[in-house]
C-alpha cells in the first residue's frame, strides 16, 4: 500500500568549503530546495518540531485518537477545518502523496498509511524523513536546505529560537515570506519557546535570550562564491553533498583580486580569465575561478569554465623539456643550445625578440622563453618521447601521435587546460618538497589529478611512475624560473617582496590568443589564464603583461612560508666550461665548478673549446707544415659553428673568430668558415607569391667567418651571384630540386641540395 521509496525527489548539488562552510548550491531537477542531510536529527530541532507537531510521538501508532476527536469537535463547531489533528507519521503520508485535498475520505486514508508506514519504519526513521521532505517556504524543501538558506548554518548549529522558527514553518510555510506574516511567525515562534520552556527543555536564561533573537531578515540569494566549481562538482556529484578542498577565505580574495582585473582586461577586449590556488603539499584546490564573474556572481557564463578548457598551451610547458633534458643527461643547466633562422619542415619559428642569439644558455632560453632553442631542444628529445612525458605528468589532452603535433608542440601546438597544467606543476612542487621534508622519499603519485573533494579518496586511476622526474632536475629547473631576468624588462615585477620565492612561468598562444601565467613556490601553486572563450585574438594579450600581474596579486595576498629546498642527496658537483656549460674537456680554458643533480647519463663534453697554435699576434694560426715549432703559440680557442657565431658575435663583442691558417700551411678544415642559413640542407621550401599571383624570389643565405671574404654562389652548377661582406643573394629557382654551392676566394666551399615545392 505504500509506495516505496516514499519519496524520490532529486537533490540539490551543494558544494561546502574544507571547514563546512557553504560555498554554493543548485536547485534539484524540481527547481526546489532541497538538500539532502544527515538521518540524526539534531537535537534542539527533534525537541521543537515535536513540542510543536507532535507531542506524543513516540507514544502513538502514528495516529492520535484524543487528537482527532478534539479537531473534529473544533471543526464541526467552526464551521470548516481550522486544525489537523494529524501526527507527524500522517502528514509525512501527506507530504508524500503530493496536493491531494484536505478532506475526511483523504484523512482516513491517510490515517490508515500511517498505521502502515508506522509497521515498517522506525519512529526515528520517520521523523527524518518527515524533516527532509516538510515545505519551510517558498520552493525550500526539508530542515537541511532550509537551515542553510535561512540563517546560513548547518542545522546542527542552529539556536533555539532559530530551531523553533523552523519547526514552526512547515505548516505555516507562507510566514517566512517578509510583510505583516513576520509578526505571525514571531508570535507562533515565541510561543512555541514558551512551551519549550515550559516543559523545563530550556531554561529561564535561554528561554529570555531566545526571545531576544530576531527572526530571519528577508531572504537572500542563496550563496555563489565559486559558480565555476559548483558547477564542475554538479558534473561529478550531481544532487550530492560536497565537502570541498576549497578555503572559503582564499576564495573570497580571489574573488576580490579577479574582480579588480577583469575591468582592465574587458576594456582591452580581453572578456575571459580563470584562475586556481592549489596547496603544493596536498595538490588540493583552495580557490577556483573559471571566469569572471559579475557582483551577484551570476553564472550566466557557467560552461565557460576556463580552467578546465583546453586551450593552446603557448610557452607554459617548455619547463618541463627543460627538466626532463636535465634528468635525462642531455644537457646541464647552462649548456649553449643554437639559436639560429631554421627551417623545420618548412615552418620557421621566431624569438618573440625577432632576434637570434646564436648560442644561448639552456637556463637563459628558458626564463627567457626563446622559442627557436625550445624548438631544438624538443627535436633533440623526440616529440614522441615528449608526448610520453606529458601523459606521466597527468595530462590526458594530447591524445593524438607525434606526427599530428610536429615541434610545435613545445610553442603551443597543443591544447590543454589550466587545470591539467596546474596539476603538473603542483606535481613537480611536490616532490621537491616532499623530498626534503620526508629525507628523500618521493611522494606515492605526485601526478594524479588535483584534488578538490575531501569526502573522497585520491583518485587512483592516473598512477604513474613517481620518479617521472628526480627532484633534482625539478629542482634545477625552479631555479632558472626563480631567478633569472624576466622578458620585456617590465617594471614592478622587483616590488613583489615574495618574488624570489616563486617559479614562474608566463605563456602565450599563438595569435594572442590565450595568455598563461603559473608560478610554483614551496606553500602554494597558482595558474592564471586569461584570453577570450570564442578563442579571438588580442593584439598585445601576453602571459607577461596579462595572466602575471593576476598572478602576482593572488601570491601576494597568500602567506609564504617555505621555500624549495636543494634535494641534497642527489646533488653533485661538476667541473664544467664556463662558455659552453657543457663539461670541461681538456681544452677549455675557463672552468667552474656547479651544483647538478641526478642525471640517466653523464653529458657529452664541451666540443667547442679547440686547441689551436698561431703565431705571436694571433693573427694567424700555423702549423708544424709552414712554421717552426718554436715560433708557434698554443691557444684553446672557443668556436661556434659559422651560422651561430654570425649571431653570437653580435650580442657577444668580445668573440673572437678562429684567426685564418697561414698561407702554405696546409688546406683548412673548412667546415666552419661559412654556412647556410637558408636554405638549410635537404630542406624543402616553397616560394611566397605576390599580388599577382607570380612567385617572388627566394633570399639565400650564408654566413662568413671572415669580413672580407667574397663568396662565388652556383645553383646546379650555374655561376648565379657574387657578394661580398654581406652574404645575401635574391633568387628565383625553378620548381624542384636544386644543389646550391658557394665557393670564397680562399677556395672552401660549401652545398645544400633543397627542393622548391609548388
Ligand atoms: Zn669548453
Amino acid at each position: 500500500m505504500l509506495p516505496r521509496p516514499l519519496f524520490n525527489d532529486g537533490f540539490s548539488t551543494v558544494v561546502f568549503d574544507r571547514n563546512g562552510m557553504l560555498l554554493g548550491a543548485k536547485v534539484a531537477p524540481d527547481q526546489q530546495w532541497r538538500f539532502q542531510g544527515d538521518t540524526i536529527l539534531p537535537y534542539k530541532f527533534e525537541k521543537a518540531i515535536l513540542n510543536y507537531e507532535d507531542k506524543y510521538f513516540y507514544y502513538h501508532p502514528g495516529i492520535n485518537i484524543f487528537s482527532i476527536v478534539t479537531s473534529i469537535r473544533d471543526n464541526l463547531s467552526a464551521g470548516k477545518i481550522v486544525r489537523g489533528g494529524s501526527t507527524i507519521s500522517m502528514q509525512l503520508i501527506r507530504i508524500s502523496r503530493k496536493g491531494k485535498p484536505r478532506v475526511y475520505v483523504e484523512k482516513l486514508i491517510e490515517s490508515i498509511m500511517a498505521i502502515g508506514l508506522e509497521c515498517t519504519h522506525s519512529k526515528r526513521e520517520i521523523l527524518s524523513l518527515y524533516s527532509a521532505n516538510a515545505p519551510f517556504g517558498g520552493n525550500v524543501v526539508g530542515l537541511n536546505a532550509a537551515s542553510w538558506r535561512y540563517f546560513k548554518r548547518s542545522p546542527e548549529d542552529l539556536s533555539w529560537a532559530e530551531s523553533a522558527t523552523l519547526a514552526v514553518l512547515p505548516n505555516a510555510p507562507a510566514l517566512i515570506h517578509p510583510g505583516r506574516n513576520r509578526d505571525a511567525l514571531k508570535l507562533k515562534r515565541n510561543s512555541l519557546l514558551k512551551d519549550l520552556y515550559e516543559e523545563k527543555i530550556i531554561d529561564s536564561i535561554q528561554y529570555q535570550l531566545a526571545l531576544l533573537e530576531p527572526i530571519p531578515d528577508e531572504v537572500v540569494p542563496m550563496e555563489q562564491l565559486a559558480p565555476h566549481f559548483l558547477e564542475f562538482v554538479n558534473s561529478k556529484f550531481s544532487g550530492k553533498l560536497t565537502y570541498s578542498t576549497i578555503d572559503i577565505k582564499k576564495q573570497q580574495l580571489l574573488n576580490s583580486i579577479m574582480a579588480q582585473h577583469a575591468p582592465t582586461l574587458k576594456e582591452f577586449g580581453v572578456e575571459n580569465g580563470a584562475a586556481l590556488i592549489v596547496d603544493t603539499d596536498t595538490k588540493e584546490i583552495l580557490a577556483y575561478a573559471g571566469n569572471f564573474s559579475n557582483q551577484k556572481m551570476e553564472i550566466k557564463d557557467a560552461f565557460n569554465d576556463m580552467i578546465q578548457a583546453k586551450r593552446s598551451t603557448g610557452s607554459i610547458m617548455k619547463p618541463f623539456l627543460y627538466a626532463a633534458m636535465l634528468d635525462g643527461g642531455e644537457i646541464l643547466p647552462n649548456s649553449l643550445i643554437r639559436d639560429i633562422p631554421s627551417y623545420f619542415d618548412n615552418y620557421f619559428p621566431q624569438n618573440y625578440t625577432n632576434e637570434f642569439e646564436g648560442a644561448v644558455p639552456a637556463s637563459l632560453a628558458l626564463s627567457k622563453s626563446l622559442n627557436v632553442p625550445a624548438v631544438y631542444m624538443l627535436q633533440e628529445y623526440g616529440i614522441g618521447r615528449f608526448l610520453i612525458l606529458l601523459k606521466q605528468l597527468g595530462f590526458t589532452s594530447f591524445k593524438r601521435n607525434a606526427d599530428f603535433y610536429g615541434l610545435t608542440l613545445i610553442l603551443g601546438g597543443g591544447e590543454a587546460s589550466l587545470f591539467e597544467l596546474v596539476g603538473a606543476y603542483a606535481g613537480m612542487a611536490k616532490v621537491v618538497v616532499d623530498y626534503d621534508k620526508n629525507y628523500g622519499k618521493y611522494p606515492e603519485n605526485p601526478y594524479q589529478p588535483l584534488r578538490y573533494s575531501i569526502n573522497r579518496k585520491p583518485e587512483k586511476e592516473n598512477y604513474y611512475n613517481n620518479k617521472v622526474l628526480h627532484a633534482s632536475s625539478i629542482w634545477l629547473t625552479y631555479n632558472a624560473l626563480r631567478k633569472v631576468s624576466r622578458p620585456d624588462s617590465e617594471t614592478g615585477w622587483e616590488n613583489f617582496t615574495s618574488s624570489s620565492k616563486i617559479a614562474w612561468k608566463t605563456g602565450t598562444s599563438h595569435g594572442f590568443k590565450d595568455a598563461w601565467a603559473i608560478g610554483s613556490t614551496a606553500d602554494y601553486v597558482v595558474g592564471v589564464w586569461a584570453g577570450n572563450a570564442t578563442g579571438l585574438g588580442r593584439n598585445g594579450l601576453s602571459g607577461t603583461k596579462s595572466a602575471a600581474p593576476i598572478m602576482f596579486d593572488i601570491f601576494n595576498s597568500l602567506d609564504l612560508k617555505s621555500e624549495f629546498y636543494p634535494p641534497y642527496d642527489e646533488m653533485n658537483e661538476i667541473e664544467v666550461c664556463k662558455q659552453s656549460g657543457y663539461p670541461a674537456s681538456r681544452y677549455c680554458s675557463e672552468t667552474e665548478i656547479i651544483t647538478n643533480g641526478v642525471q640517466e647519463k653523464p653529458v657529452k663534453v664541451c666540443s667547442y673549446h679547440k686547441h689551436i697554435f698561431t703565431d705571436k699576434n694571433t693573427e694567424f694560426r700555423l702549423s708544424q707544415e709552414c712554421a717552426d715549432i718554436s715560433e708557434m703559440y698554443a691557444h684553446n680557442w672557443f668556436v661556434l659553428p659559422p651560422v651561430q657565431e654570425h649571431y653570437y658575435s653580435k650580442k657577444h663583442p668580445a668573440y673572437r673568430p678562429l684567426p685564418p691558417l697561414k698561407r702554405d700551411c696546409g688546406k683548412a678544415d673548412e667546415e666552419n668558415a661559412m654556412d647556410f642559413i637558408y636554405p638549410t640542407n635537404n630542406s624543402s621550401i616553397y616560394l611566397a607569391v605576390d599580388e599577382r599571383n607570380r612567385r617572388r624570389e627566394a633570399v639565400f643565405e650564408i654566413s662568413h667567418n671572415s669580413q672580407n671574404a667574397i663568396v662565388y654562389w652556383h645553383l646546379d652548377n650555374k655561376l648565379i651571384g657574387i657578394t661580398q661582406a654581406n652574404h645575401q643573394l635574391d633568387y628565383k629557382p625553378e620548381i624542384g630540386k636544386h644543389t646550391l654551392t658557394v665557393v670564397d676566394q680562399a677556395g672552401n666551399y660549401k652545398s645544400v641540395k633543397f627542393n622548391v615545392l609548388h
